[in-house]
C-alpha cells in the first residue's frame, strides 16, 4: 500500500466517520467530500475500495482458515520473514502474519458452540466486515490477536507478497528488543515494558497500541512466558478457556492488556530457548 493510498484511507477511516447500519447489520464509514473520484478510482485499482464487505460465518470462516494449513507458501520461515520487516519498520503490515500463523498452527475442525460468538475458536457465528477497513489498520502497523476472523481477512491478503528475505539487521532488532526485555526488573509490568521500549525507541513506526501488538506476537510465541495459559505456538486454547484465565489475571495483576502479554511479568523475562528455536 502506497503513501496515497494510504492518505486516501486515512480520509475515510477516521473515527468520527464510522457509523452502525443496523439495517444491514454493519460498521460503515462515509466517503467524506475530500475524496475525489479519482481518489476512489485509485482504491478500486489497488483492491482496496472502503466499505468492502463481506459476510463471514463460521463453519465456511473455519474451513478457509484450515485450508492454509496445507498452502505451502504460508510457512513459519514466511511468517516470521514478515514479522521481522514489521518490526524494523521497513513494512509495519508483516506485523500480524505471524500472530495469524500461530493461531492456525493448532487449529482443528469442529462444530459451532456458543450464542454469537464461537466458545471455541472464537469465530463469529455470522459477522458482516469490511475488508479494506481491517486491513487498512495492519499496513498501519498494528497487530491483534482477539479477533480470529480478522486473521483470515489478513492471511488472505498477504499472500500475494513474496517472501522477504531476512537480513542480518532485520534479526539484530530483534535481539535488541529481546536484550532490552531481558533487563527487565522482577515487578516490571507489561504497561512499563512498553513505556521502556519506547523511552529506547527500540521500535521504529511503533505507538503504544502497536508495541503492544509486537510484544503479543512475542508472548504468543512462548518468548515472552506468562503464569495463566500456554501460548498459542504450543496449545490451541479455547476461546472459553482464555475468558477464565483473563478473569484470574484481573484479580491478580490488574492488567487491562490481553493475555498472554497481560499475564508477562519482569521476572518471567524471556525464553531464549524458544526464541532460538523459531527465529
Ligand atoms: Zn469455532
Amino acid at each position: 500500500m502506497d503513501k496515497k493510498t494510504i492518505s486516501i484511507l486515512k480520509k475515510v477511516y477516521f473515527h468520527e466517520n464510522g457509523f452502525y447500519n443496523p439495517e444491514l447489520d454493519r460498521h460503515e464509514h462515509k466517503i467524506p467530500d475530500s475524496v475525489t473520484q479519482s481518489d476512489l478510482n485509485l482504491l478500486k485499482d489497488n483492491d482496496f475500495s472502503p466499505n468492502n464487505f463481506e459476510t463471514f460465518e463460521h463453519d465456511n470462516s473455519l474451513d478457509r482458515l484450515l485450508a492454509f494449513k496445507s498452502n505451502p507458501k504460508l510457512t513459519l520461515d514466511f511468517a516470521k520473514a514478515m514479522f521481522l520487516k514489521g518490526i524494523t519498520g521497513e513494512f509495519p503490515r508483516g506485523r500480524q502474519t505471524l500472530m495469524s500463523y500461530i493461531y492456525i498452527k493448532n487449529l482443528s475442525k469442529h462444530n459451532f458452540e456458543g450464542k454469537d460468538t464461537c466458545e471455541i475458536c472464537g469465530l463469529p457465528k455470522k459477522k458482516t466486515i469490511d475488508r479494506t477497513s481491517q486491513l487498512y489498520t495492519y499496513y498501519l502497523g498494528h497487530s491483534w490477536n482477539e479477533m480470529p476472523v480478522h486473521n483470515l481477512i489478513e492471511l488472505e491478503e498477504i499472500l500475494k507478497y513474496e517472501k522477504p528475505n531476512s537480513t542480518k539487521e532485520d534479526k539484530d532488532k530483534l535481539i535488541e528488543l529481546l536484550d532490552l526485555i531481558s533487563k527487565s526488573k522482577p515487578n516490571e509490568t507489561p504497561g512499563k515494558l512498553e513505556k521502556r521500549i519506547a523511552k529506547n525507541k527500540t521500535l521504529p513506526k511503533t505507538d503504544k497500541y502497536k508495541r503492544y501488538g509486537i510484544l503479543l506476537t512475542l508472548s504468543e510465541c512462548g518468548i515472552l512466558p506468562n503464569e495463566f495459559i500456554l501460548p498459542t505456538y504450543d496449545k490451541f486454547s479455547t476461546r472459553k478457556e482464555i475468558w477464565k484465565a483473563s478473569e484470574h489475571l484481573k484479580t491478580s495483576h490488574r492488567s487491562d492488556i490481553v493475555l498472554p502479554f497481560g499475564g508477562w511479568k519482569g521476572k518471567n523475562g524471556v525464553n531464549y530457548k524458544r526464541y532460538k528455536e523459531i527465529f
